[in-house]
């Protein structure tokens, strides 16, 4: 039976938890403490939630998950959310499927090919890969090492090509010297994410780090790494953005903001991502509904676009 759900989003778009809690045990990270163990939701009660959904009038659905990757473990014994997201791929009227929160350690592959063969699968990750020296990595509890971070992002491209990552970085964890420092910031200039967030650490109460570590890198350098990370980051987003100019997007029309349609492409989330910005003066558009855009001009965060006639 389809569940009754009541949107705070606007009714084009509906986010849908596939599961509760989380499994991994990052050492910085009080997530499992407070919500516990990871516990799925059955993929038919997923399903129909969706279907309800669509009937309501949503096209685009934001997936969410602590750790996505690990969705399917505890109920059918396998890593399933390729199959989730196939599932949910085949029911008509669902023009977006965009996930969240994936976990890069034992990941699994099979969803490349779905994104790649899918058309109403966004070529989008967000994966939060937190750092790259093997050595941080490891006191993070992480289970990942360098070599297997870079590797990952390389078999993404190539699996599907334009997929758009967006990940989070964590500056100053115990552990970081200048030298692990520089690892990320290579890192980082080679992978050229399209989005990137990055923040400092912090300890948080209860957590192996806080209990076990000591928070000994001074506010001031965490300030001052994360300063030069961003610049970075700013310049490689302003250049992927740049680099659209000319080429036309499917666009959905989430509002209007004074003389603008604001819209966003598959390759981005809202509230967070890069937004398209269409002049009212381009005619009537209706909100929730796609259109090829041509993006005309380009800044860190904003495209602007006209309609393709
Ligand atoms: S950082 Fe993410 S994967 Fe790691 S424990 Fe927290 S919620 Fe789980």
């Amino acid at each position: 039976m389809a569940q009754e759900r009541v949107l705070t989003t606007p009714g084009h778009y509906a986010y849908i938890k596939i599961s509760e809690g989380c499994n991994r045990r990052c050492a910085y990270c009080a997530i499992p403490i407070i919500t516990g163990a990871h516990k799925s939701r059955p993929i038919e009660e997923i399903v129909d939630e969706v279907r309800g959904l669509v009937a309501k009038g949503v096209k685009e659905f934001q997936i969410i998950a602590q750790e996505l990757t690990f969705y399917g473990v505890d109920l059918y014994k396998k890593q399933s959310i390729a199959q989730l997201v196939e599932r949910i791929s085949d029911i008509e009227g669902v023009e977006w499927i965009r996930l969240h929160y994936a976990y890069p350690t034992n990941f699994p592959y099979d969803l490349l090919r779905v994104m790649r063969e899918r058309d109403n699968v966004c070529k989008y990750l967000d994966i939060a890969l937190q750092h790259v020296s093997t050595k941080v990595l490891k006191k993070m509890h992480r289970n990942v090492t360098k070599e297997d971070t870079y590797a990952l992002v390389e078999r993404m491209r190539e699996e599907v090509p334009g997929i758009c990552l967006r990940t989070t970085m964590m500056v100053g964890f115990p552990g970081e010297g200048e030298k692990e420092f520089e690892e990320l910031m290579d890192f980082v200039k080679w992978a050229k994410f399209d989005r990137l967030g990055a923040f400092a650490y912090c300890e948080e109460e209860g957590t192996f780090a806080a209990e076990n570590y000591r928070d000994s890198i001074s506010k001031k350098k965490k300030q001052e790494r994360l300063d030069r990370l961003m610049e970075v980051q700013q310049r490689i987003s302003t250049r992927l953005n740049e680099a659209k100019t000319g080429n036309v997007y499917k666009t959905v029309i989430d509002r209007v903001e004074g003389d603008y349609y604001i819209g966003r492409t598959e390759f981005d989330s809202p509230d967070v991502d890069t937004e398209v910005l269409i002049h009212v003066n381009e005619g009537e558009l209706t909100i929730g509904n796609f259109y090829n855009v041509r993006i005309t001009d380009a800044t860190e965060f904003d495209l602007m676009g006209t309609v393709e006639k």
